[in-house]
């Protein structure tokens, strides 16, 4: 039996980085207790951004990205894991400070795992992944301040975070206006749970006056900038926007005005250092609560050479719902 196995690796060049497929063994791991078989790995925008050259996320070279992954234990000097588990990473800053899951076998801290949520396969999680995960914690970041009853907004809605989020306030019976630059992608995002399809450029202008009419019972935003300054003047009063991305842009030119006369929530969500008990609720209701037939229509499938075209694909706004990289 070969010991090799293969990763997708980037290199430093003269003038940036490159990536591609090559041979690895055990060795060129870094060490730490959990050796994993990686099954599924996933692009995230992230991921976009370390296959590429880093965005300042990546400090050392030759580097394995791949910000999550699914699959089965190997080895494991750590007693909360056996080989034979089968396990999920998000977070942590793997596949950016440390090697990822663009790998098929991957050695991390134990920490950093959860066991794979009952219900779910190792497929399946990575359909869901970090983007999945990150809208789960933001609609029940949004459960935790007051849902308000009017339309739930969800913005860079045909994205990874956006189309998870879209499938699931509508699986717990919301009304759901997903905003999306791509008209083209409506009848995906009604397929979704979508009663509304709302188009980026309404959206678009900046904050003309700080309040507009009372709209929305929450918001999950994927795209900040601009959009988020917008929409914080159209939320109803005492509802919250939870602000989870930057695809449109990490400037946010707002007004103070919606938190101090309609009492609007900001909330900042994050999922790398989220503690594992909140990772653990996290991908248990994502488990109970999110229609398989909605993840599978959410899923691209693709393998290892895809990556570096899917990397660019997602730093331009063009993968649709969740990329799921078969590793095996
Ligand atoms: P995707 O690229 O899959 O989705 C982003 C979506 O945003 C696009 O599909 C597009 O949706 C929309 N969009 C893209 N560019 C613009 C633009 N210029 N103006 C307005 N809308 C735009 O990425 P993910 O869903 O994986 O991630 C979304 C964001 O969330 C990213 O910024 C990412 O870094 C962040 N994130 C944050 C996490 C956290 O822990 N806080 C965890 C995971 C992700 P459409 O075509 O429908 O308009």
């Amino acid at each position: 039996m070969s010991d090799t196995f293969q990763a997708l690796v980037v290199e430093k060049t003269e003038d940036g980085t490159s990536a591609a497929v090559r041979d690895l063994t055990l060795a060129d791991l870094p060490e730490a207790e959990v050796t994993v078989a990686v099954e599924y790995s996933t692009v995230n925008y992230k991921d976009g951004l370390c296959i590429g050259p880093g965005g300042g996320l990546v400090r050392n070279y030759p580097h394995v990205p791949g910000i999550d992954f699914a699959g089965t234990v190997e080895a494991s000097d750590d007693d909360r894991y056996a080989p034979g588990d089968k396990v999920v990473l998000t977070g942590w800053r793997v596949g950016e400070a440390h090697w990822g899951g663009y790998s098929q076998k991957a050695r991390v801290r134990a920490d950093w795992l959860v066991p794979l949520p009952e219900g779910l396969t190792t497929r399946e999680a990575m359909a869901v992944g970090t983007a999945g995960l990150t809208a789960m914690l933001a609609v029940q970041a949004l459960e935790d301040h007051g849902l308000k009853p009017g339309p739930k907004l969800v913005t860079g809605a045909a994205g990874g975070v956006g189309s998870v989020a879209v499938a699931l306030l509508s699986a717990m019976g919301h009304e759901v206006a997903a905003v999306t630059g791509r008209p083209e992608q409506s009848d995906y995002l009604t397929g979704l749970g979508a009663t509304r399809i709302v188009p980026r450029a309404d959206l678009a202008e900046t904050v003309k006056r700080p309040l507009e009419s009372e709209t929305w019972g929450g918001c999950v935003d994927a795209v900040g900038g601009a959009m988020l300054a917008r929409l914080l003047g159209q939320m109803e009063y005492g509802a919250s926007v939870a602000a989870v991305g930057l695809a449109g842009g990490s400037h946010l030119p707002a007004t103070v005005i919606p938190f101090l006369l309609r009492g609007v929530n900001l909330l900042g969500i994050d999922s790398v250092l989220q503690p594992y008990e909140n990772r653990v609720r996290a991908w248990a209701r994502l488990a109970d609560l999110l229609p398989r037939d909605k993840l599978e229509e959410i899923i691209v499938p693709a393998t290892l050479s895809d990556l570096p075209k899917l990397g660019e694909d997602i730093l331009q706004g063009q993968v649709r719902g969740r990329v799921v990289v078969d590793m095996n």
